[in-house]
C-alpha cells in the first residue's frame, strides 16, 4: 500500500520510484563501497576513506546509489568526489 502511494505521488510530481534490496547496505562505506562489516549495536559508521556518519545515513546514501546505479561503476568514487556526489545526488 506504501508503495502504491508512493509511485501515485511520484507519478504526479514527473518523479519515479525505484526500488533496490536493502539487504547488507549497512555493511558497506557508501563513500567508497568497501564492506564494513558491523554489529547491530554499532550504531557509527567510520571508515578508513575518512568518512564518520551515522549507520542509517550511510544506509540511506548507498541505497541512494544504488539506486542511481552509482554503485555499479568500475571504479568507485573517492574522496571528496565520492562526497560530493552523494550529497549531490538527485533524482530527476
Ligand atoms: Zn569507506
Amino acid at each position: 500500500m506504501f508503495v502504491t502511494i508512493l509511485e501515485w505521488v511520484a507519478w504526479k510530481l514527473g518523479k519515479r520510484v525505484i526500488k533496490i534490496d536493502p539487504w547488507g547496505t549497512s555493511q558497506h562505506c557508501c563513500n567508497c563501497l568497501q564492506k564494513t562489516p558491523k554489529a547491530l549495536s554499532d550504531r557509527w559508521h567510520q571508515h578508513d576513506c575518512g568518512i564518520s556518519i551515522h549507520r542509517d545515513y550511510n544506509s540511506a546514501r548507498l541505497i541512494k546509489s544504488v539506486g542511481l546505479g552509482l554503485a555499479l561503476r568500475k571504479t568507485a568514487p573517492r574522496g571528496k568526489e565520492a562526497r560530493s556526489l552523494c550529497d549531490s545526488m538527485r533524482v530527476e
